[in-house]
């Protein structure tokens, strides 16, 4: 017959936002039967194991793979909680040095904004969970979706769920959660296709065809031109370009 475990479990921080029928920010008594790994326990109770950066087991730091023992006393702490806890977290073994991300089919107007301040982001109205996972695994994006069961792949190491169904609270979230504001730089990414953009100047081979799309009124006053090397457009500082970088100023204060 499997064996009964009684275990004491609490979450920390924003990891309650996941609990449904527990009491939050408290010890929790929880009774089990069978061996289980601490990734399954935790997410038995709806925490995507990608929203979490600590685990300990009767004070001492434990990775996913832990099996749950009989009277374990567990604490779990989120992802990016601004504690102090460099050194002791054995869950992954490095940051992601550069923030890039691949984000779900909902998340269209969020991908354009953080496109928008320079963030490299992989997105795509159609894909399937699959892709999407297999995305952030191979090459080290950051996923951000609202399905909580797509972080619950053991695959997906860096995601993280967005909580609101506003754009701007959206982007608010990944700013705050990563601490990004530091790391925005406006009009360096293609909004249509994530292309790194780059000055256009004549010594560029193509800069003539690239001129040709440009109407002629704007290249009577407009001076410096960019274009994405990928979709193959052209952009100037047009009036659109002050009213974006109002916006910009406005993200950054937020
Ligand atoms: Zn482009």
């Amino acid at each position: 017959m499997d064996q009964n475990f009684f275990i004491t479990i609490r979450f920390y921080e924003e990891l309650n936002d996941f609990l449904k029928n527990h009491p939050l920010k408290r010890d929790i008594i929880h009774k089990f039967t069978g061996r289980r790994s601490v990734k399954d326990l935790i997410e038995c109770f709806g925490v995507p194991h990608t929203e979490v950066e600590l685990i300990l087991v009767q004070g001492e730091p434990v990775d996913f793979s832990y099996t749950v023992q009989n009277n374990d006393r567990i604490s779990v702490f989120p992802m990016f909680e601004r504690l102090n806890i460099k050194g002791v977290s054995p869950l992954r073994e490095s940051p992601l040095r550069e923030s890039r991300f691949v984000l779900d089919v909902h998340l269209g107007k969020l991908a354009r904004d953080l496109r928008m301040l320079g963030f490299d982001t992989d997105y795509k109205r159609f894909r399937d969970d699959s892709e999407l996972v297999g995305i952030s695994s191979l090459e080290n994006r950051i996923l951000l979706t609202r399905d909580r069961q797509l972080l619950m792949r053991k695959i997906v190491t860096h995601g993280f769920i967005i909580r609101s169904d506003d754009p701007k609270i959206q982007l608010r979230e990944v700013l705050d959660r990563l601490d990004l504001r530091e790391e925005i730089k406006p009009f360096t990414r293609c909004l249509i296709c994530n292309g790194r953009i780059d000055e256009l100047t004549n010594e560029n081979e193509s800069y003539s065809d690239f001129m040709k799309i440009v109407p002629p009124n704007v290249q009577i006053w407009a001076r410096e031109y960019t274009y994405c090397p990928l979709c193959l457009k052209v952009f100037w500082k047009g009036s659109h370009y002050e009213s974006l970088m109002k916006r910009i100023r406005q993200i950054r204060d937020l």
